[in-house]
């Protein structure tokens, strides 16, 4: 990035100049980030984030890049990942109070709120990804969503950091919605008192129910598309008859139907042509249209006029 002083800006994380995102993506493509940045703690989020600001140069928050399509031409501007924002607290015992950071890994938080004899956010525990992403995605299981049990985010928000009640926020169905250029920076989840054998048996049928329908063999993102109302997306794909279709080096996967999967050396643009296929078939067999669940960002090749 030509206008990138290092000295000047006071940033005390790492900085990767054109890291490819396929590093950072459960999918394994991407092309690369002009600037790929981890900073050490708040303040140094806050030196980055007003710097990039002042610089106009866009931003984009990656947490585990488990529900990312990065596309082939890679992110202008910055990418900041918050892998070293992980702390995991409760606040005011014996209230059920967890705080969160946005880098925790989720199954790190329900371990750490079975520790101090707390549950209800087991769902979480096999769903691979940090809080932020979490939070962002509203993610789910069993019919539930993270979000149900979350008393308020942190959210750095138009140069500030503040906490924000979840009723002061919209959300639904995998999806919260948040300001251009909001980061979470930790959520407060509430929760009860459970008993850790009972939280153990929990993770355990939860891990194993996964290792048994999601061990696609492959990488992927999970489920690819949202289930439409009262529908599973996966069926609707299987009555259009695509399990098994390739484009490229991306399949729909044979084991699981909703899951796209990378065979090996698939680009974005093999997914990105996939997904469009999978719509157009199953909205002309069922009539119903597919969205995506996973979150398709970055810029196509110059040289690719289908992504
Ligand atoms: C095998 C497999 C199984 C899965 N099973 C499930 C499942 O059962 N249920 C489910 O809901 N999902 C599932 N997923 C999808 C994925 O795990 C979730 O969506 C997860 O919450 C993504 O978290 P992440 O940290 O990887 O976020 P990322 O994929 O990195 O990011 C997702 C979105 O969140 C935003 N974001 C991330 N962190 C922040 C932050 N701090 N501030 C602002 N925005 C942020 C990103 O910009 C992006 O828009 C599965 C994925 C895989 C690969």
């Amino acid at each position: 990035m030509s206008n990138l002083n290092l000295d000047t800006i006071g940033f005390r994380g790492r900085l990767l100049e054109e890291e490819l995102l396929a590093r950072h993506t459960s999918l394994k493509v991407g092309g690369p980030a002009e600037l790929f940045a981890i900073p050490e703690d708040e303040q140094d989020l806050l030196t980055l984030v007003h710097w990039l600001d002042r610089q106009k140069i866009p931003r984009f928050v990656i947490g585990g890049g488990y529900n990312l399509l990065v596309r082939d031409g890679g992110v202008r501007g910055a990418v900041i990942s918050l892998e070293r924002f992980t702390r995991i607290q409760q606040i005011n015992p014996p209230h059920g109070l967890v705080r969160a950071e946005a880098g925790a890994d989720n199954l790190a938080v329900v371990r750490y709120a079975q520790e101090v004899g707390l549950g209800g956010i087991g769902f979480i525990a096999g769903i691979p990804g940090t809080g932020g992403g979490a939070v962002k995605m509203n993610a789910g299981a069993y019919g539930s969503g993270v979000l149900q049990r979350t008393r308020s985010l942190t959210l750095l928000r138009e140069g500030k950091i503040a906490d924000h009640f979840m009723s002061e926020l919209e959300y639904g169905y995998r999806r919260l919605a948040l300001l251009p250029g909001d980061i979470i920076l930790a959520a407060l989840f509430f929760l009860e008192g459970k008993d850790p054998a009972e939280t153990e048996e929990e993770i355990r049928k939860d891990l194993e129910l996964r290792r048994s329908k999601h061990s696609v063999g492959y990488p992927s993102a999970g489920s690819f598309f949202k289930n439409p109302p009262g529908q599973a997306a996966w069926r609707l794909i299987d009555q259009a008859e695509l399990r098994g279709e390739q484009i490229g080096g991306a399949q729909v996967s044979e084991l699981h139907s909703n899951f796209l999967i990378n065979r090996g050396g698939a680009s974005a643009s093999d997914f990105l042509r996939l997904a469009v296929l999978v719509k157009e078939r199953v909205k002309s067999v069922t009539g119903v249209e597919l969205e995506e669940e996973v979150r398709v960002v970055g810029e196509g090749r110059s040289d690719d006029s289908r992504g």
